[in-house]
């Protein structure tokens, strides 16, 4: 066996042997020998609503039909980027919101942070350019979002990281207010994800996110939240941030606006933002994308808005995160797990020490469902279109793959 000429992402160059998924349909999909898998994590945290939904394979081929792609660099526009940009702002946690396009989480939390920094350039306070993030956060791979992650192993050996960017430990209970202290009155913005998923599926303490908008607000600093995974029904909102309850002034959102049928991200930016942005006639923001505004990815979007409309997808989410509860529920008191976090339709299993997460991973592929090993946590984060049936299935699959206590 030789490596494959595809270099795969977060994987050893060395790797030889890898699970080819050749065709998907609703919250299943198969491999080449046929075998069919439930998809519990929605491929990598996205595919909300599910694979092969003819409403949006119909979307994307008719636009591709019409137009497949212009750019939106002044003058140009199109129908889709506008109509989507308008029913997702219609959608966001506060006012008046516009909707910036990119093509990727990563490129959304990159053009959050410029876009914080350059507001505040814009407002007359150009020595606002710090960025805050807490530890544990995952931010995607450019380099803002390599620099602003709390998951060390991602940001060694790749040189120099983006200056001014500080993380915040989330387990001293007097780091926020020390940030704050110290550096508030040099801070563009803090980012965060309202559940940190990525990073082991971790929601924030009770209270601690109130009281970092609250400390934003005294000094003067924007709050970014990285809605990459929870944004779009996974937490039985439209945002996450209806579900914790505090409200950013920018929100970066990706994968489940598409469900992943064909690549789009973006920042949706509140009326604070605007303000700042919008008030000198006639500059320029110097930022942007070839497909920013992509058509083909903005029919994609919404047509994936139809679907979670007409299967009621955010009233889904919550019965799947309640379903998955008792069956885990149970594993913990048999001793198999040692307990399991999470909110909305996104969980993390915990495995007893001495239990590898890779290999608990594979018996459960041999099972036929797919989860995501992160550290000791096994994550679930299925389709919202998966059935009270397929979510037996993943628990039955739990109970043949954990060894009995
Ligand atoms: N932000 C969060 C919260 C994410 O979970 C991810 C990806 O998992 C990203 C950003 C990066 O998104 P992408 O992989 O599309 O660049």
């Amino acid at each position: 066996m030789t490596v494959p000429a595809f270099l795969h992402p977060f994987t050893p160059p060395t790797r030889e042997a890898f699970l080819s998924i050749v065709r998907g349909e609703g919250s299943l999909v198969y491999d080449a020998s046929g075998k069919d898998y439930v998809d519990a994590m929605a491929s990598l945290w996205y595919c909300n609503v599910g694979h092969g939904h003819p409403v949006v394979v119909e979307a994307i081929r008719s636009q591709a039909e019409r137009l497949a792609s212009y750019h939106c660099y002044a003058p140009f526009t199109n129908p889709a980027a506008d109509a989507l940009a308008t029913e997702i702002a219609a959608r966001a946690p506060f006012p008046d919101a516009r909707v910036f396009f990119t093509s990727s989480g990563s490129e959304a939390i990159d053009a959050a942070i410029k876009i914080a920094r350059i507001a505040h350039e814009q407002a007359g306070a150009p020595h606002r350019d710090g960025i805050a993030s807490r530890d544990k956060g995952y931010h995607g791979v450019t380099f803002g979002g390599t620099s602003a992650q709390g998951l060390p192993p991602n940001q060694v050996g790749f040189g120099p990281l983006v200056p001014g960017i500080v993380q915040i430990d989330q387990h001293d209970p007097d780091a926020l207010e020390t940030l704050f202290a110290t550096r508030g009155d040099t801070l563009a913005a803090v980012i965060t994800e309202p559940v940190q998923c990525a990073g082991g599926v971790h929601p924030a303490a009770p209270g601690y996110l109130a009281r970092l908008r609250a400390l934003c607000d005294a000094h003067g600093v924007l709050l970014i939240f990285d809605e990459v995974v929870t944004g779009f029904g996974r937490l039985g909102t439209w945002f996450g941030s209806e579900a914790v309850g505090v409200t950013p002034d920018l929100i970066t959102f990706a994968k489940a606006v598409t469900s992943g049928y064909v690549p789009l991200g973006g920042v949706i930016v509140g009326p604070k933002v605007r303000a700042m942005l919008e008030a000198e006639p006639g500059w320029i923001l110097r930022h942007g994308h070839t497909y920013s505004g992509h058509p083909l990815a903005c029919a994609a979007g919404l047509a994936c808005l139809e679907v979670a409309a007409q299967q009621d997808l955010l009233a889904r989410a919550p019965e799947i995160g309640a379903r998955l509860v008792a069956g885990l529920d149970l594993f913990v008191n048999q001793g198999r797990l040692a307990g399991h976090r999470g909110a909305g339709a996104v969980r993390a299993a915990i495995l007893p020490s001495g239990i590898g997460a890779e290999p608990t991973r594979d018996a459960l592929l041999d099972e036929g469902v797919i989860v995501r090993p992160i550290g000791d946590v096994l994550a679930i984060c299925p389709p919202l279109v998966i059935t009270d049936g397929e979510i037996d299935r993943v628990l039955a699959a739990f109970d043949a793959a954990l060894p009995h206590a």
